[in-house]
């Protein structure tokens, strides 16, 4: 991987929310079910794992939360404007924030290139999962 120049700064759709990111993610995860699916409309979604300390949020968010199969909490903050989901976190483990936004506008794009597919069991069949990286056929 190239060297980056942290902090790196996205936002939403609109603009209204923006983040500095302060360090690499721990992780970044393709995940293939069908919740990701619908989050992403599209095939996988793509979330990074970030530590909380890592990374700062401006701009007015708002909340929502649901219980997962696996019987944790997982809460999403959302731009009100223009409805992109920002991040999700488990509120009894505020350590880590799981970043949904889309690896846009950034000079160098491989800090969101996933190193992991997970939920593969529920793969669309005409995505290809490419070579060299790690595949789950569910939750790691
Ligand atoms: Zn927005
Ligand atoms: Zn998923």
């Amino acid at each position: 991987m190239a060297n980056i120049d942290y902090p790196i700064e996205g936002s939403c759709q609109c603009g209204q929310v923006t983040y500095k990111l302060h360090e690499a993610p721990t992780m970044v995860l393709a995940c293939h079910c069908t919740e990701c699916q619908k989050i992403a409309t599209g095939p996988f979604s793509v979330t990074a794992v970030i530590a909380s300390s890592a990374i700062e949020f401006s701009g007015e968010l708002k909340e929502w939360s649901r219980t997962a199969e696996s019987g944790n909490k997982s809460n999403v903050k959302f731009c009100p404007n223009c409805g992109n989901r920002i991040y999700h976190f488990n509120p009894e483990d505020l350590s880590t924030v799981k970043l949904k936004l889309k690896p846009v506008n950034l000079a160098d794009d491989e800090v969101f290139k996933p190193t992991a597919h997970i939920w593969v069991c529920e793969k669309l069949s005409w995505y290809q999962i490419p070579e060299g990286v790690k595949v789950i056929d569910r939750q790691p």
